[in-house]
């Protein structure tokens, strides 16, 4: 037996190697440039020693791999800039080709060694190793559950570049594997082995011998696409098969990803010209495009957001470190209605016991009615048993009783947004519970300071914000008020990570972080529609630019009624000249005279019919004083400024001291109302222009469009100085 850092190395006595891969003082097995060396060294053993017949690559862990360490690719960019400034841009590029294209060098090695590789595959294989996984001869993974193969690259802005492109594309029909791709998919067991990903599927116990086994009754240690008379799945890219992919597919990339995204642009090009060459000249031009993406921007700032950040935001970046982990055993949740029944199922999901309040029991009922609604969708879809629906009920208790919040260790409020009813049910509850639980309100607009002021605990006091529906997004602001303690606030993390979501801490204001930064494009978006753009322009335009939906569409979604009643209330609270009147008139004319309150009622900016799609609704016409020739607006500044909004208001939100951390900023702009993914969030969005070009822009839109782009103090610091968000955060962190 040989060990290596990372291997453990054996050969059984048929001769066949079973390289275990096992990292030591780590949870997960990640590609780092240790780890390929000894790969290195394990294929060179496997191919020069007469006496090994085969390989067995598997994992010591309860994971197979998790794919590149990102930490390692982040640092690309930067790699390549010293590198240009020291050598010359040309040189840069030549050595960057050579190191970026390692990976895939070292696969096709394993691939073409001349004795066969077999990866047997437990939990996740993700990324990088699943290219690896691709590169072996065979793959036999376990049927278990946790099981995932897949290349999610696409995600962090990358591309599967040691192979993944050319394999997958060669596995199976094009139009399914630019889809796999593009998506980034993780893909359990029996769908893997459907789509021709991987050969076998077999119990855990069973994985290592079938795959000796393959090795031993002669499995070939050639791909079949260096075997003789190869086809492709989907036949040539020149022939009249693959001519009818092509122009679909790049109108379908062109709808994803508005050509926003460069990896995946990089996925179509690698795929299509790959397709058209013999494998090792394939790879080479995937290398190409993947030394290209691993430099960009794009790329840069989707690790860091959505990898790195979304890691450590997880892991309790903000956690206090010297509280006592919280032992979430029994939750309340105060309010069954549309956000307390998604509250109540997403902590029972967890594991908790939830007692569940409404005004009178059948209003509780009708919260837990939502528990069993989502649980049988999961049970017909085959993702839970019946068994898990029943028990996951049995941990939800309805009542109209405070005294049954007697033993929770955390209770949540969800009930009507005014500030009456609320301070009745935080002295009921507080009359009910234990000294020791915490107490959170889910308000969305109400500042928790205020709320607090009701409590007889203010320090166990503290906003947890929920997003809309509960159970699918991924983000939850959590709110410090003046006086709420460092008990409250790990606690409420200790939750937020418990049911698997994604926190960011904000200190109290209106409105708290996302909602002000999106009510900002939903208002751009009313005003753009005064002015008299079309608005299947404004939607084009928000979505160009990288938003998941327009901003009259996203009116819809949460509200026209919603957005009416909320900037009431801020002229109520702040004075008429927080609002713009013509908005106000805008929405009170939706509201109040046509009666269209949204997608709740099926009318809004849109019509949503019974039946088929929605579509903009023909009397909005009416309600545009002017009309302007789309002909002559310019779309480059229609998507600035809707993105530019967003980013000023989070900008106003660092100088205020709402949010003091960018990460949790670009975070939440992602996970909470999607702000476009591959600028990397909204302060990214001006980190990576530079604040000298973003303060340009914003002065520019200020000239013609009014005082709301005027850049706010931080912002004409930062562009005299050079700063970053980034840059600052670290400083402050240092000092
Ligand atoms: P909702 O009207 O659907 O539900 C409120 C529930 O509270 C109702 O079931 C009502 O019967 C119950 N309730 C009212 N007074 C009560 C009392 N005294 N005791 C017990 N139960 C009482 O409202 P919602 O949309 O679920 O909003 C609830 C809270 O969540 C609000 O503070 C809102 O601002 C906030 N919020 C809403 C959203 C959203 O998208 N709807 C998003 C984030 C936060």
């Amino acid at each position: 037996m040989t060990n290596f850092r990372n291997f453990r190395f054996e050969v059984d006595g048929d001769g066949i190697a079973l390289a275990t891969w096992d990292m030591p003082d780590r949870s997960m097995n990640v590609i780092t440039n240790e780890v390929m060396g000894e790969l290195s060294q394990i294929v060179e053993k496997v191919a020069e020693d007469a006496a090994i017949k085969g390989c067995v690559i598997t994992s010591g862990k309860e994971s197979f791999s998790g794919g590149a360490d990102l930490s390692m690719l982040q640092e690309s960019k930067s790699q390549f800039e010293r590198l240009a400034r020291e050598k010359g841009e040309e040189a840069a590029m030549a050595a960057f080709f050579e190191e970026s294209r390692r990976l895939s060098l070292l696969y096709r090695r394993l691939e073409t060694c001349g004795k066969p590789f077999v990866a047997a595959i437990h939990g996740v294989c993700l990324g990088g190793a699943f290219e690896l996984a691709l590169a072996c001869h065979h793959r036999v993974v376990s049927d278990a559950d946790a099981t995932r193969v897949g290349l999610p690259e696409i995600k962090v802005g990358l591309f599967p570049g040691a192979g993944g492109t050319q394999r997958v594309a060669r596995l199976m029909q094009t139009g399914d594997a630019l889809q796999m791709l593009l998506k980034g998919d993780q893909i359990r067991a029996l769908m893997a082995r459907n789509m021709g990903l991987v050969h076998a599927v077999v119990p855990r116990d069973e994985l290592v011998r079938t795959a000796k086994d393959w090795i031993r009754n002669g499995g070939s240690a050639e791909a079949p696409w260096d075997q003789k008379g190869f086809k492709l799945p989907s036949n040539k890219v020149y022939s009249p098969a693959g001519m009818q992919i092509w122009p679909a597919a790049n109108a379908i990339y062109r709808r994803e990803t508005q050509d926003n995204y460069p990896a995946a642009r990089a996925i179509l090009e690698s795929v299509y010209q790959g397709l058209q060459l013999p494998m090792d000249q394939a790879l080479k031009v995937e290398s190409r495009h993947f030394a290209r993406i691993l430099r960009s921007k794009e790329a840069a700032a989707m690790i860091r957001t959505l990898f790195l950040s979304m890691q450590e935001l997880n892991k309790g970046a903000r956690r206090p470190k010297d509280v006592a982990p919280s032992n979430l055993r029994k939750i309340g949740v105060v309010g069954a209605g549309f956000m307390g029944a998604g509250i109540a199922y997403v902590a029972a999901n967890a594991g908790m016991e939830v007692v569940l309040i409404d005004r009178d029991v059948e209003a509780a009922e009708k919260g837990k009615a939502h528990s069993h609604k989502l649980m049988t969708d999961q049970v017909m879809k085959g993702r839970a048993k019946t068994a898990d629906r029943d028990a996951l009920l049995a941990r939800i208790r309805t009542s109209a009783d405070y005294a049954d919040l007697k033993d929770c260790d955390l209770v949540v409020e969800a009930v009507f947004e005014d500030p009456k009813v609320k301070a009745d049910v935080i002295q009921k509850v507080e009359a009910a519970v234990r000294p020791d639980c915490i107490f959170a309100s889910n308000t969305s607009t109400l500042p928790i300071t205020g709320l607090a002021k009701s409590s007889k605990r203010p320090d166990a006091f503290i906003g947890i914000h929920f997003f809309s529906p509960v159970e699918k997004m991924m983000l939850v602001e959590v709110i410090l008020g003046k006086e709420t303690g460092d008990k409250a606030l790990a606690t409420a993390l200790d939750f937020v990570r418990a049911i698997k979501k994604t926190p960011i801490v904000v200190n109290d204001s209106r409105g708290f972080f996302a909602n002000r930064c999106v009510l900002g494009y939903i208002l751009e978006g009313h005003l753009m529609f005064l002015e008299g753009v079309p608005p299947a322009m404004i939607e084009n335009a928000g979505k160009q630019a990288g938003m998941p939906v327009g901003p009259l569409s996203l009116n819809d979604e949460v509200g026209v009624d919603l957005g009416l009643k909320i900037l009431r209330a801020t002229k109520e609270q702040l004075g008429e000249a927080a609002v713009v009147p013509a908005q106000e008139e805008l929405l009170a004319r939706l509201v109040e005279k046509e009666g269209r309150l949204g997608r709740k009622n099926r009318k809004g900016f849109y019509d949503y019919p019974e039946s088929g799609s929605k579509r903009l609704w023909p009397g909005l016409k009416e309600l545009q004083s002017r009309h302007l020739n789309a002909e002559t607006l310019d779309m480059q500044e229609l998507k600035r400024r809707l993105l530019v909004t967003q980013a000023l208001e989070a900008a106003r939100t660092v100088e205020e001291g709402v949010v003091t951390d960018p990460r949790e900023a670009d975070v939440g702009s992602i996970l909470g109302f999607g702000f476009a993914p591959y600028t990397g969030g909204v302060l990214s969005y001006i980190d990576f222009m530079g604040a000298k070009a973003f303060v340009e822009i914003c002065r520019d839109l200020q000239a013609r469009h009014g005082d709301r782009f005027a850049p706010p103090r931080i912002l004409l610091d930062m562009a005299a100085s050079g700063e970053t968000f980034y840059g600052r955060a670290g400083a402050k962190k240092a000092a």
